[in-house]
């Protein structure tokens, strides 16, 4: 009989899900192990643009949605992490902007009224006075209107790292290739009838290494579906929504800080714009919302003459020609919807002794994790599991994971 290090539970997948289930769980002192295959934050989580939404992007329509409603609670819990006072130590973590702003131009006073009429949105939100505009609005040329939302918008890789920094012994690389159902081997090692055989490879190693694990928690994204597929579960079915994310770079005297989203006549933004800095004070703007949804049919190169002629016409007072460019081709995973509509809340399923997850929105993870612990309960998970099952000197020779960089600190060539 052979024996093969056994813990109690393995996450799969180091974006923001894996890794705020981890402190999550660490904290209650569950015996909890991450392993991302590449970088932590490589996939959606470090190319996400960082807003904590508290449901204002949802009501746009001018009726509070059930979306809107389950998220109200998101950026106080958020700022309670940021504070040290809430259920993950954030303090370290850096906050871009405490606020947004919406502007659109004066044909569309209506439906903004529709908008404000809604009570959640009232007190995050306020109409603001020419005297206080700032830039890039703050130019006589702009002849629209400007409200501020009080909801912030953080540096994801700060987050990223601040969690990585707190729990680094037990966050590991490596690529979890298979999951093998307990009892459906004839193994020799004794594990294999009690614990999920995992099986793992380290890239950096290139090394090939089986862990069993009591429960798993798939938090790997897209990853997930590859995961189900190899215990052989149908369900949950996944879903991708792609995006095609412009990106521009230029001074900071160009380009100014700036968090806001252009209304248009949907109810997504035409474009929401995050400001990010980069070395030698340049800062690149990332453009998400109706321009990457709508350009995924494009190639770099067209999303970039689309981006280039949508930005002047919505800023017509701003020079862009000595900006740099270029796109981040990225999909969105999530639970599948009917007729692959956008899902309003995260989504938690439990098979057994494994659960998958989906926080469908950076914003929404607490949720997510609060639906996790429910499930570990009702899955009779214990905490402070006796060290027997997880003896961490068989993983000290694994590769700790690092914070991956941000898709424009990737970028070869900018157009
Ligand atoms: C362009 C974009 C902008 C967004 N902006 C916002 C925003 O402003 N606000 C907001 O609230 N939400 C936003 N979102 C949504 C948000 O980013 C995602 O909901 C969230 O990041 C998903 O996190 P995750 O941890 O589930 O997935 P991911 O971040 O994709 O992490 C999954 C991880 O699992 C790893 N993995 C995969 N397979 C394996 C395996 N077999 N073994 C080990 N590891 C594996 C991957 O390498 C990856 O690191 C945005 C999304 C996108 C794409």
């Amino acid at each position: 009989m052979t024996n093969n290090p056994a813990i109690d539970i393995v996450i799969v997948g180091g974006g923001i899900a894996g890794l705020w289930t981890l402190a999550r769980l660490r904290r209650a002192n569950y015996q909890v192990v991450l392993f991302e295959a590449e970088h932590l934050g490589c996939v959606q989580s470090g190319a996400s643009q960082g807003i904590i939404h508290g449901g204002t992007k949802y009501a746009l329509t001018g009726k509070i949605t059930h979306s809107a409603q389950s998220i109200q609670e998101m950026p106080r819990r958020w700022k309670d992490c940021l504070d040290g006072l809430g259920e993950v130590d954030l303090r370290q973590a850096k906050k871009l902007s405490t606020h947004q702003y919406l502007w659109s131009n004066k044909s569309l006073a209506s439906r903004m009224t529709g908008f404000f009429a809604s009570k959640v949105m009232t007190s995050r939100m306020r109409h603001l006075h020419k005297k206080n505009y700032v830039a890039p609005f703050d130019k006589t040329d702009f002849n629209g209107e400007l409200y501020q939302l009080d909801e912030p918008v953080l540096d994801v890789q700060s987050v990223i790292d601040t969690i990585r920094e707190q729990y680094s012994d037990y966050i590991f690389q490596a690529d979890v290739k298979k999951i093998i159902e307990p009892g459906s081997l004839s193994s020799h090692d004794s594990h294999s009838h009690e614990y999920y055989q995992i099986e793992l490879f380290e890239q950096t190693l290139n090394k090939k290494r089986i862990l069993f694990a009591k429960t798993l928690i798939l938090t790997a994204g897209a990853g997930n579906e590859n995961l189900l597929a190899s215990i052989g579960f149908e369900q949950p079915k996944m879903q991708r929504r792609p995006l095609l994310m412009p990106m521009l770079k230029a001074k900071t005297a160009i380009l100014p800080n700036m968090y806001a989203h252009c209304l248009g006549a949907s109810a997504l933004p035409k474009m929401t714009i995050t400001a990010h800095q980069m070395p030698a004070a340049q800062t690149v703007w990332y453009l998400g919302g109706e321009i990457a949804e709508k350009g995924v049919e494009r190639t770099i190169e067209e999303q970039v003459t689309c981006a280039k002629e949508e930005l002047q016409n919505l800023m017509p007072w701003m020079n862009f020609s000595q900006c740099q460019w270029s796109a981040l081709a990225i999909d969105r995973a999530e639970p599948k919807m009917m007729e692959g509509s956008r899902p309003v809340e995260p989504a938690v399923f439990r098979e057994n002794q494994v659960i998958t997850a989906w926080p469908v929105k950076l914003a929404m993870t607490p949720i997510m994790v609060d639906k996790i612990m429910d499930e570990l309960d009702a899955a009779g998970v214990k905490k402070n599991a006796q060290p027997l099952l997880l003896d961490c000197s068989d993983l000290n020779s694994m590769q700790k994971a690092k914070t991956s960089l941000l898709p424009w600190e990737k970028v070869q060539n900018w157009l």
